[in-house]
């Protein structure tokens, strides 16, 4: 793999083929009038999507249940579906710059970001799983003796995978390489502004030796082909990562349709807790701008809520505006940029709109606060840090998505708990301090997915992901991740 500048400008150069729906292994086009992808670097038009409407959806849902039921991948051995999958891994790998070139003139990830939690991180997903297939067993129960009861698990049937556009192939990737593995069909619909890598993806799955119908790919807006995939009567199971308010809708759609299990990896609102004793201020500073500000803060465990003691509250502020001021903001391809640009006008918008009402409210700007780079016509924002900030901001309370940090202080351990707690939501959190006891403490006391201790936002396949409260069910990568997409069949048997 050769990641350098001339690389990425020559592969930046590159018309993007307009995007179309796979079903049942066939490409073609949607029944819904296509719409235009606009670039977030300059605003421009970079290719078209093929717009799936309730009948396309239809066809893709009937495909994936037909290649389930004809056991095509199944009932194949776990050792051929693990062969497939490592097969796929190994085109993710030999495409890398290609797939994330691609996928950040889509979304706007920084290069050196979306190298690694892109094709990076999805092909280490496809092996992680294609290695725990074969050696994931059924259970044998402890019965009285007359009786042998064997508890199986067996594929759940046809997935529906709905994700967003942050990291598309990462988060696509923690979908589709159990579900697969597993033996399950899937139809897959991605984020209107983030669809591109993810057909690439499927186009490799395709040559790597997936057979037809057992990944669908259906494009177009989420009200329209997210919400017909949603409701089908043919989706077993819903996966979904994205906002709560989606979230909302997907178990009114499956209470009105089959009852489909929703498994929902939704926002947060993550604290990033600062104690006067931490072992190295000057890398909780610097750890916490990364935390939140990479990925311009469109990253869900982002420590978005930074609690600072009191007594270190204005030190820490500036090493951590320092820190901030460092970070390079800019054109997204350029491998030096650190933050790239905000995924559309519309979350931009949204965006600043945070701003506005945190002023109003007392919070006083610490840096940034607008729009920057708009020459390029592209969609980008100051880092910014707010303090000041109150629980019952509505900058404390709302995810923003972007890069956007509420800072408020505390005086006590108890009070950072509490404040740490005072959210709907439950994904993730860090605690800085050299006290073991504390730590272990706010480890118990923090109601969140995860809690880092002295850094933030690690790391990998083996650990789920996944939220408490109002940041969703269920979690993605490590084993666990597999009870999602298996049902446990029991047998009893009279001996
Ligand atoms: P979103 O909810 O707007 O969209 C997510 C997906 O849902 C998209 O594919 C969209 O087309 C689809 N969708 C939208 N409306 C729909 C409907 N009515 N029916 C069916 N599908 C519909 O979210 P987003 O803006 O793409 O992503 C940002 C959100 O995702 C943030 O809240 C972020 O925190 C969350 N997120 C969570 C995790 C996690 O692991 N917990 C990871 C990344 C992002």
């Amino acid at each position: 793999m050769t990641l350098d500048q001339p690389t990425i400008d020559r592969l930046a150069r590159l018309p993007v083929a307009p995007g179309q729906l796979l079903i049942n292994g066939a490409w073609g086009d949607g029944q819904n009038p296509r719409s235009e992808v606009l670039s977030p670097i300059d605003g421009q038009v970079l290719t078209t999507l093929a717009s799936a409407s309730a009948a396309d959806v239809a066809r893709a849902t009937a495909a994936a249940r037909a290649a389930f039921e004809s056991g095509v991948w199944s009932r194949a051995t776990p050792a051929a579906r693990k062969a497939v999958l490592h097969r796929l891994a190994d085109l993710i790998e030999a495409h890398a710059v290609e797939l994330a070139v691609l996928g950040v003139r889509d979304n706007g990830t920084d290069i050196a970001m979306a190298i690694k939690a892109e094709p990076g991180s999805a092909a280490g997903t496809f092996r992680y799983y294609a290695e725990a297939i074969d050696k994931v067993y059924g259970e044998i129960a402890p019965t009285p003796a007359n009786i042998l009861a064997l508890i199986h698990r067996e594929p759940v049937g046809v997935v529906a995978a709905i994700v967003p556009w942050n990291f598309p192939l990462m988060i696509g990737a923690w979908k589709l390489a159990p579900a697969l593995a597993a033996g399950n069909s899937v139809v897959l619909k991605p984020a209107e502004t983030a669809s591109l890598s993810l057909l690439r993806l499927a186009e490799l799955a395709l040559e790597a030796g997936l057979p037809p119908g057992v990944l669908n790919v259906v494009t177009g807006p989420g009200r329209v082909t997210g919400e017909a995939l949603a409701l089908s009567m043919d989706v077993d199971v819903l996966v979904f990562t994205g906002s709560g308010a989606t979230g909302r809708k997907l178990l009114q759609y499956s209470a009105a349709s089959n009852l489909k299990r929703c498994y929902l990896e939704l926002g947060g609102k993550s604290p990033n807790i600062i104690f006067a004793d931490a072992p190295d201020l000057a890398l909780a500073a610097k750890t916490a701008a990364f935390a939140i500000f990479r990925n311009a803060g469109q990253v869900c465990v982002a420590g978005s809520r930074l609690l600072v003691e009191a007594s270190i509250h204005d030190d820490f502020v500036a090493a951590l505006a320092e820190a901030t001021e460092k970070m390079t903001l800019g054109n997204p391809l350029q491998l030096d940029t650190q933050i790239g640009a905000v995924n559309s006008e519309t979350q931009l918008a949204a965006n600043l709109g945070f701003i506005t009402d945190a002023m109003a409210e007392g919070g006083h700007i610490a840096l940034g606060g607008t729009r920057a780079l708009t020459e390029t016509g592209g969609y980008y924002m100051q880092p910014t840090i707010v303090t000041h900030v109150a629980p019952q901001h509505r900058l404390a309370r709302e995810e923003v998505f972007g890069p956007v940090l509420a800072v408020t202080a505390f005086d006590t351990e108890a009070e950072a708990l509490a404040l740490a707690n005072a959210t709907d939501y439950g994904l993730a959190a860090g605690v800085w301090t050299a006290n073991l006891s504390r730590a272990h403490r706010m480890i118990r006391g923090i109601r969140a997915g995860v809690v880092h201790v002295n850094t933030y936002g690690g790391a990998d396949a083996t650990v789920p992901l996944g939220g408490v409260k109002q940041s969703g069910n269920g979690s993605d990568k490590s084993l666990h991740a597999l009870d999602k997409y298996t049902d446990l069949k029991t047998a009893w048997i009279q001996l």
